[in-house]
């Protein structure tokens, strides 16, 4: 497949159809980002949202493992790539793991062939109209994030990090890149924020607690809301199951569903 990516006229298309695109980013990897997004985008296609989730973590693509669709080819050319299409047509998933023949296959590209590849995901990905486009950005403030941004022209961000200091010294970078690029903040989600124990019902912070929060009012951005650590969220999505759907009790859930409502708010 040549990678030239879309031209300026065809992006056009795609994007005026779609009413809000939402970027995740995160400063920092493993604190959730790609859990965040996917389940965000489960749980708006749940609510009825015709939504798009495109994955453009090129090296580390998790979104088709946790959505269980890792074996889904596209078909369609290099013009018309076709997503991956979930809950009664509500949910179309793109990921650069769907072009690859081989499911462990690892992508080795430079610089100028990404930016190729983000745009060709977002100006040639069959969405048609959509509510929401959500996009899984990979980590940091570099060349990939700078190209999503650039090309798919998000309407907000939403930046996840985790309490700890450690977490929010880098994800603050974040904020500081999206005020840089004038790209508006849709706000702060503190992901594994205290962990209560399912037997005694007693809360730890094992990353800490509120570093998100106190991230989000010293930088003057909104605050969404924190989700708990909570060990469903690993057994789902190894199984390719979704946190948002499979569970529908309990604190998580209740804080998960807090967000969307929140982001819908806005
Ligand atoms: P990132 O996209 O920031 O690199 P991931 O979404 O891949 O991070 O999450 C990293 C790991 O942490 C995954 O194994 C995921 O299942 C787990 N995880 C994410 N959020 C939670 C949470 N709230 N509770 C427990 N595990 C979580």
């Amino acid at each position: 497949m040549a990678h030239q990516g879309a031209d300026e006229k065809r992006l056009e298309e795609t994007l005026s159809v779609i009413k809000h695109k939402l970027v995740v980013l995160s400063g920092k990897g493993g604190v959730g980002k790609s859990t965040v997004a996917v389940n965000l985008a489960v749980g708006l296609a749940i609510k009825g949202f015709n939504t798009g989730l495109l994955d453009t973590d090129l090296h580390g693509p998790s979104v088709p493992k946790m959505l269980g669709v890792e074996k889904f080819l596209t078909s369609g050319d290099e013009t018309h790539l076709e997503p991956a299409v979930l809950y009664d047509g509500k949910l179309k998933a793109m990921s650069i793991q769907f072009m690859l023949q081989n499911l462990h296959d690892s992508v080795i590209w430079r610089g100028p062939l990404k930016h190729s590849i983000i745009s060709q995901f977002i100006g040639h990905t069959v969405w048609g109209k959509l509510d929401y486009l959500i996009i899984d950005s990979p980590p940091g403030t570099g060349d990939e994030p700078l190209s999503v941004i650039q090309t798919a022209r998000p309407d907000a961000a939403i930046v996840v990090t985790t309490p700890q200091e450690v977490a929010t010294f880098d994800v603050r970078k974040s904020i500081d890149f999206c005020e840089k690029m004038n790209l508006p903040l849709a706000g702060v989600i503190e992901n594994m924020s205290g962990f209560i124990c399912p037997h005694c019902g007693e809360e730890t912070a094992i990353f800490s607690t509120g570093g998100g929060r106190r991230m989000a009012q010293d930088c003057g951005v909104p605050f969404l809301g924190t989700i708990p650590i909570d060990p469903g969220f690993v057994l789902n999505s190894d199984q390719g199951k979704t946190f948002v759907e499979h569970v529908t009790e309990g604190k998580s859930m209740e804080a998960i569903a807090s967000v969307i409502e929140n982001i819908v708010k806005r």
